[in-house]
């Protein structure tokens, strides 16, 4: 496909194609320019990426029911797949032409590649989905297919939910479609693949009529909110219609990422997780005490965390999200010098080799929260 050729894929009017074209951002892997999209826009979705010509469609930003019974029937009237919703980052994984080896030569053949949400490639995540899903005969049957998977597991640089299960970083498929246009494969066929080609996938909690879809995701909420594990997502059976819901367990934990650094994300995380308590707590039909209950961790999950962080901005230690990664020494390069680009500064914590793999601890530091709490520890004043 020639370069112009991309905004011709995405089927956009020309005017809207014309502005669309404008809010892509640049980025660069191995010294091959690619385009991406941060946000939404006239229908393409965030993270779309246009690499050599070619097109990588963004993954739907998924709706959420803060009241699940009567948005279950408003929006399902079919057989509804209960899907556990894994707590890491999306990825979704495409073989494309034209791309740079470690070199930065023009490789032999299609690399498969990894795309993070906003539509940046991951040099990391990259290299996790090569060796944990090794896609290969399934992109030689299926080339025109994307593979959309959450990446959890504590040695990643991105999220920090843990997973028993996960000891390093693993990949779920959830979602399989077409590159270029976004179109999803039917959930049946999706899971079918999956099996043949041995990827790992998110648990299913079953299909259901949609009259029985609440009760049967009430029952699996229950279940996951004890084991403290995210949430689940509906999906019609054409794979179109998509709906998520989450547990308590997730809000609270969450609010206790967000008031962990309190300056950085406290403000956008607080009203959104208060609501969905709130609406939880109502369609569960929950006593005086059950709410008490709720609201006394919820309070706990903000304040706690927060005290915390504040009490090592006073100590004079930096603040910020730590991260462990794992792989080949080259790989590890290429996704420190990638988030150095990306604009994160980090402090290396640790940094070994364990047999062929580099192993590096680090910290993402934020400077807002830092630097607010260490205003008001020098005397700043508050004008409210
Ligand atoms: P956005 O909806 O814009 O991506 P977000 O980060 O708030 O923003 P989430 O609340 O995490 O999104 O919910 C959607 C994400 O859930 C998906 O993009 C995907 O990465 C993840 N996910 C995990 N498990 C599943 C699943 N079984 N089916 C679909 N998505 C899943
Ligand atoms: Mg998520």
């Amino acid at each position: 496909m020639g370069t112009d050729d991309w905004v011709a894929a995405l089927s956009l009017s020309e005017e809207t194609a014309e502005t669309v074209r404008t809010q892509f951002e640049h980025s660069e892997y191995r010294g091959l320019t690619y385009r991406h999209l941060s946000n939404a826009r006239h229908g393409v979705e965030r993270g779309t990426a246009v690499v050599d010509g070619e097109v990588v469609r963004g993954f739907p930003s998924i709706p959420r029911a803060l009241v699940l019974e009567p948005a279950v029937e408003a929006h399902f009237d079919g057989p509804v797949t209960i899907e556990e919703k894994l707590n890491g980052y999306n990825v979704r994984v495409a073989r494309l032409d034209g791309i740079p080896d470690e070199n930065g030569e023009p490789a032999a053949d299609e690399q498969v590649l990894a795309f993070t949400r906003s539509g940046y490639i991951c040099p990391y995540t990259t290299s996790k989905v090569r060796d944990l899903l090794e896609p290969g005969t399934f992109f030689d049957d299926y080339p025109e297919l994307m593979l959309c998977g959450e990446l959890v597991g504590p040695e990643n640089p991105y999220t920090a939910h843990d997973y028993p299960e996960v000891a390093s970083a693993g990949v779920s498929v959830f979602d399989v479609r077409n590159r270029v246009t976004g179109e999803p494969l039917s959930v049946e066929r999706r899971r079918e693949l999956c099996e043949e080609y041995d990827f790992s996938q998110v648990p299913s909690f079953g299909t259901h009529d949609p009259e029985r879809a609440t009760t049967a995701a009430f029952d699996a909420i229950e279940d996951l909110d004890e084991r403290g594990r995210e949430g689940v997502v509906l999906k019609s059976a054409d794979g179109r219609t998509l709906v998520k819901y989450t547990t308590s367990f997730t809000h609270r934990d969450d609010l206790a990422y967000a008031f962990s650094l309190p300056f950085d994300y406290g403000r956008d995380f607080v009203f959104a997780r208060i609501i969905r308590e709130v609406f939880q707590a109502v369609e569960f039909e929950e006593s005086d005490a059950e709410v008490r209950e709720r609201a006394q961790k919820l309070g706990e999950a903000i304040v706690e965390p927060a005290v915390e962080t504040i009490r090592e901005v006073r100590a004079g230690n930096d603040v910020g999200e730590a991260h462990t990664v794992r792989d080949e020494p080259d790989v590890v390069e290429e996704l420190l010098v990638h988030l150095e680009n990306m604009g994160i500064t980090m402090q290396i914590q640790d940094d070994h080799r364990e047999g062929h793999e580099r192993v590096v601890t680090f910290q993402k530091i934020s400077e807002a929260t830092r630097d607010n709490a260490q205003n008001y520890f020098d005397g700043q004043l508050l004008d409210e």
